[in-house]
């Protein structure tokens, strides 16, 4: 039953301020997406683990990426597109044949546990979507033109991560009908819950963090080390 990893890192990663595409900035000695390629290799139920990388930049995942070592599980790279989903729907594209369980993961997320991915891959399998997620600890407001609309209850609040993992065929007819109602998602369990499909939600790490400014490289950068000593799992 091949399972499959999408690594999503074709984004550029703007609000990070670096001249470099966000997969490619250096993080505790290594591309960030070398770290995401890792710790999707480091999961045994994953078979092939597939990078989604943005247009040009494919000499520079020769040199930083492809030759890296320790990626063992690597497919080719698949250029990604504008919106996060054109590169959702470029990776799923390319999926290898006979793939039945896709797990879709950010490449700006480096700090994944094995162990959660292999409970969100387990969870996915057994009821065909489902998602790492952490409750929130703030209230969240719902903000239309500086107005709080709304305050959903806080203990029904849950922050999404990625790896996102589904049954294939429950994502491509996801993908299906968000391009046919415009539907732009900014994430991917977003499309399949419009599909009316049951997302399971499988408690995930306050760490698994998304590197999204400056500030978050180094605490990144601290997490990975201290997994590298032992620290993690
Ligand atoms: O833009 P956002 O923060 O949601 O990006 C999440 C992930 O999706 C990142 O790893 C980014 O590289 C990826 N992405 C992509 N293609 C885009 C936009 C984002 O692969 N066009």
């Amino acid at each position: 039953m091949p399972t499959v990893a999408l690594v999503l890192a074709a984004g550029r990663g703007e609000r990070l301020g670096h001249p470099l595409p966000k997969g490619f900035v250096p993080l505790a000695g290594r591309p960030l997406l070398w770290h995401a390629l890792a710790a999707m290799e480091a999961v045994a139920e994953i078979d092939r683990v597939v990078p989604v990388i943005p247009a040009g930049a494919l000499g520079r995942y020769r040199t930083a990426i492809a030759g890296a070592p320790g990626l063992r599980k690597l497919a080719e790279p698949v250029v990604g597109g504008r919106e996060r989903q054109d590169s959702l729907r470029a990776g799923v594209a390319a999926l290898p044949p006979g793939t039945t369980l896709v797990a879709v993961h950010d490449a700006a997320r480096p700090c994944v546990r094995p162990d959660a991915v292999r409970r969100v891959i387990a969870a996915a399998r057994a009821e065909g979507a489902a998602i790492l997620a952490v409750p929130v600890r703030d209230t969240i407001k719902r903000v239309v033109a500086g107005l709080v609309v709304e305050t959903p209850p806080r203990a029904e609040c849950w922050a999404a991560q990625t790896p996102q993992v589904f049954r294939v065929e429950i994502l491509r007819a996801a993908l299906a009908k968000a391009e046919a109602e415009g539907l732009l998602g900014t994430d991917d369990a977003q499309l399949v819950e419009a599909l009316g499909v049951a997302v399971r939600v499988v408690p995930g790490d306050a760490d698994n963090l998304k590197i999204t400014g400056p500030e978050d490289l180094a605490q990144a950068e601290w997490l990975l080390l201290g997994a590298a000593r032992g620290g993690h799992e």
